[in-house]
């Protein structure tokens, strides 16, 4: 397979020399892409901006549904073989990528249902003269996404900007090129798709991303990624002034209070820990405790980890997939020594090889200020911290720069309100982790990000408000 570029309704190459997809779990080479450039992006932008005015696009929401319902139809049949290609340039399980089609599916549905449900409002403030409160696309929208749920990632941001009406530009991840042109390849096959509204350019490096941000022909920026990346994107946006919607990294707080469900709580944190091999933003990374259950919490999770069974996605006795590539692998790897140095190792996480495999790991710390308590480490690597009353879980759980989700574990209903509000995260799931669907809004407070995405707050990022003012007179005058 060759991942092509999608411009004004047609497949390019361009100059580039192409690149090579690797399969994570074994290193083969699963298929070749052609890289974009700057030259590349300008030209997808300018077809997105031209097509944005030239066309009804963004006046036909009845169109815009039938569109999202027809990709949602491909999307449908193309699953088991998107499925397939997940697991083999992603490296997650099976179920995972399974659970990836089926939500980037039902996500492409709300949406078709909402395209049609955008309104406005009218008030007659002073009498006779009426404000009409208009909501619109907001124009031509980048999308750049990245490598850890390729298509769920995309469709969260495509399908409501599609459906608000706006034109897009689309940009993957250089790890993930050959999925996101199956994706590609299902929407150019919709009848519906009028073209130059959707556009696409392969990543290269970085340059790609860059040219997005500076463009004078985009509007609006959903990013999906780390911190470090959205802090450069807010600065290289600033000279245009772009509208930014940024899903960036965390670092999930669960806290387990003494009258917690120990069995739920374990198995909902085991797989809120290693589910994708720990690669996900919202991963519960940071197991607050209280000291009266430590210990057995900690011996329970030791046992829960060690018994995960790590190996390639598409082996069906697999528990935990691979990472994405092997330098992925040689930074936990540090991070664990790490972890051993400045903390208590409870379980070491080992590699394995072939392919980029890592076992789960766990260490207690007892130190907030540490770059392994404060950081998003991004694998399957978790870390126990303790907490002697509710006032100081809630300072601990708030305790990062972060805040796109946490958990808490408890089965007090005034406690779980009482927390849960207090708490700074976007998410925060009682007696659950990681429970991500359509209808809920996600997003980040503080480093976390700007914005949702998910729910009818999804769209809102891709809207403009004009205000129409008709002075109509006086009534009866
Ligand atoms: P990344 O920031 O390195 O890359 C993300 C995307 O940005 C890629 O497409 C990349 O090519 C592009 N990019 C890189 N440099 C750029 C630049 N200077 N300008 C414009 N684009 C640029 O992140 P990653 O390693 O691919 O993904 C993992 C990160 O994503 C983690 O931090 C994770 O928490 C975060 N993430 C967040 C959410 C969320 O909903 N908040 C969801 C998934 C992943």
């Amino acid at each position: 397979m060759i991942a092509r570029h999608y411009i004004d309704g047609a497949w390019l190459e361009g100059d580039a020399p192409l690149r090579d997809s690797i399969n994570p779990a074994d290193g083969s080479v699963l298929g070749q892409f052609h890289p974009g450039s700057a030259a590349l992006l300008d030209q997808a932008a300018s077809v997105a901006r031209a097509t944005f005015f030239a066309s009804n696009w963004a006046a036909a929401p009845r169109l815009r549904a039938q569109v999202l319902f027809e990709f949602a139809d491909r999307l449908w049949a193309a699953r088991e073989g998107l499925t397939d290609l997940i697991v083999a340039e992603n490296g997650k399980l099976r179920a995972e990528a399974a659970g990836e089609m089926m939500g980037a599916i039902s996500e492409t549905r709300y949406y078709g249902g909402l395209a049609r449900a955008i309104q406005g409002r009218m008030q007659e403030a002073t009498a006779g003269n009426f404000s009409l409160l208009h909501r619109e696309a907001a124009g031509v929208a980048a999308i750049i996404v990245p490598w850890n749920a390729p298509v769920t990632l995309l469709i969260r941001s495509l399908a409501p900007a599609l459906a608000a009406g706006c034109t897009c530009v689309l940009k993957p991840a250089d790890q993930t090129p050959l999925i996101h042109a199956r994706v590609m390849q299902c929407l150019a096959d919709c009848p519906s798709l009028p073209k130059g509204v959707v556009n696409s350019v392969n990543e290269n490096g970085a340059e790609v991303g860059q040219a997005m941000v500076a463009s004078g022909d985009i509007d609006v920026i959903s990013f999906t990624g780390s911190s470090a990346t959205g802090k450069k994107i807010m600065a290289g946006a600033a000279p245009t002034l772009k509208r930014l919607n940024l899903e960036l990294g965390g670092k999930a707080p669960a806290i387990i209070f003494p009258d917690a469900d120990l069995d739920l709580a374990v198995r909902e944190l085991t797989h809120g820990a290693l589910v994708m091999a720990g690669q996900i933003c919202v991963a519960a990374a940071r197991f607050l405790v209280h000291d009266t259950i430590r210990a057995e919490f900690e011996s329970r999770m030791i046992a829960a980890f060690r018994a995960v069974k790590t190996g390639p996605g598409a082996d069906p006795s697999s528990q935990m997939g691979s990472l994405i590539d092997m330098a992925a692998q040689q930074r936990l790897l540090g991070i664990i020594e790490r972890a051993g140095d400045e903390g208590e190792m409870l379980l070491q996480g080992e590699a394995q090889s072939p392919g980029a495999f890592l076992t789960p790991s766990l260490f207690r710390i007892d130190n907030l200020a540490s770059d392994l308590v404060q950081d998003e480490l991004f694998g399957p690597i978790a870390s126990v911290e303790m907490f002697h009353d509710e006032a100081e879980a809630v300072q601990m759980a708030n305790a990062t720069v972060y805040g796109l989700a946490a958990s808490v574990f408890t089965r007090d209903l005034n406690r779980t309100l009482r927390v849960s509000r207090a708490i700074r995260a976007g998410t925060v799931w009682v007696n659950s982790h990681t429970r991500l669907f359509a209808e809920g809004e996600t997003g980040g407070y503080g480093q976390s990000g700007l914005g949702r995405l998910h729910g009818i707050e999804g769209l809102n990022d891709f809207l403009e408000t004009k205000h129409i003012y008709i002075e109509a007179g006086q009534v009866g005058g």
